[in-house]
């Protein structure tokens, strides 16, 4: 018999939350691609790890948006790092290790310019490839480098401060000679953000006093508030924001699951303080990444950024799970599906 590969494809838009054996099908295709089925300029791809990220969710909504929903029926959207399994593209020989928006899949056939190369650098591993050397490090770049314009001095705060983008945020921060006050959801990420990455301070949002904390922890006002959550924690830091502010809007993890998500409520500050509030999508900076990654990596050599990878082993079975599971805060640093490990680790 012919051997069979899986993939996850998208069987239903959910309304709020992503419902378990609803949202997603897990799908066995025959026959699995081979080198065979390679044209010329073509690799064969094999999954190691799926990103999981947050804009995900936003990709099963039917709207308008900086990227097309992923459509009924699709293999799911996401990026990947892989092994060329089989190649007739000489820039990606047999062995070599590739990222690709390969979806949720454990082998694709991709052409030359859907993949770029994994180069590691010393003190890197290969998964870097997805998160401080991938989309969420280049993100955290341009956010608070180009976006929120941080400067030695600034007082910045960061939410989702102990996500793969959050936790690159307030190190690149304190590197600019920045202040910086993290926001994460439990204890234990509060002291990895003081004790390991080098924050100033940290809140746990879940505490019963956080907004009794916050204001203290804030007395002297907000220069940059860097948002990946929304919700209340954006009202707070408005409410919080120096005179001339810069809030970068880089993502509102607590309102991607509602049909109905709530916009700040405080948002007469931006007035009264002279905030600038800037939303950005990382691809808009697509010339640059390649000055960005240099810095990045230097950085990772030099032990100057610090990352975490929260592993779901299980293969591509578990990928809804992760993906529901990434909304409750499961991940320290980036969140990744094991689908076949590399030996690197
Ligand atoms: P993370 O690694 O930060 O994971 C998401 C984290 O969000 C969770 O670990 C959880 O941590 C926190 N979270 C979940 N629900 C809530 C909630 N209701 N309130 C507050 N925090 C919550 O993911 P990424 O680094 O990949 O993404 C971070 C943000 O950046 C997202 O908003 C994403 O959409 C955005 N983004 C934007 C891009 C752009 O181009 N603009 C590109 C890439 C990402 P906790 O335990 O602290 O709750």
């Amino acid at each position: 018999m012919a051997p069979t590969y899986k993939t996850v494809v998208l069987a239903k838009r959910p309304k709020d939350n992503i419902v378990p054996g609803e949202t997603f099908r897990l799908v066995t295709n025959n026959p699995t691609p081979s080198a065979a089925d390679l044209k010329d300029g073509e690799v064969l791809f094999e999954t190691n790890y799926l990103s999981i990220d947050p804009a995900m969710r936003g990709w099963l909504n039917d709207t308008r948006s900086y990227i097309p929903p992923v459509k009924i029926g699709e293999v799911m959207r996401g990026g990947c790092i892989g092994t060329v399994e089989a190649s007739k593209n000489p820039q990606f020989p047999v062995g070599s290790f590739a990222t690709a928006t390969a979806g949720w899949t454990e082998y694709k056939i991709c052409r030359g310019n859907e993949l770029q190369r994994v180069v590691v650098p010393r003190g890197g591993k290969l998964t870097d490839g997805l998160s401080v050397l991938g989309m969420t490090g280049l993100t955290a770049y341009f956010g608070i480098i180009d976006v929120g314009k941080v400067k030695a001095g600034d007082f910045v705060v960061v939410s989702g401060a102990a996500g793969a983008t959050g936790s690159v945020v307030g190190q690149i921060a304190k590197l600019k000679g920045a202040t910086v006050l993290g926001i994460a959801g439990s204890e234990d990420k509060c002291r990895w953000l003081k004790e390991e990455l080098g924050f100033d301070d940290a809140l746990n949002y879940k505490d019963r006093d956080f907004f009794k904390k916050f204001r203290a922890a804030t007395k002297d006002l907000i220069d940059v508030y860097f948002d990946n959550v929304g919700g209340e924690i954006l009202d707070m830091a408005l409410s919080r924001a120096k005179k001339h502010a810069r809030f970068v809007m880089c993502g509102g993890i607590s309102q991607y699951n509602s049909s109905k998500p709530q916009g700040p409520k405080n948002y007469l500050m931006i007035v009264s303080m002279r905030i600038r509030m800037e939303g950005f999508i990382v691809f808009d900076y697509a010339k640059e990444y390649p000055r960005a990654l240099r810095e990045l990596a230097q950085w990772l050599s030099e032990g100057k950024i610090k990352r975490k990878e929260t592993i779901v082993k299980g293969g591509l079975d578990q990928a809804e799970n992760a993906l529901r599971d990434l909304y409750q805060g499961v991940n320290t640093g980036k969140l990744l599906v094991e689908v076949k490990p590399i030996d690197d680790k």
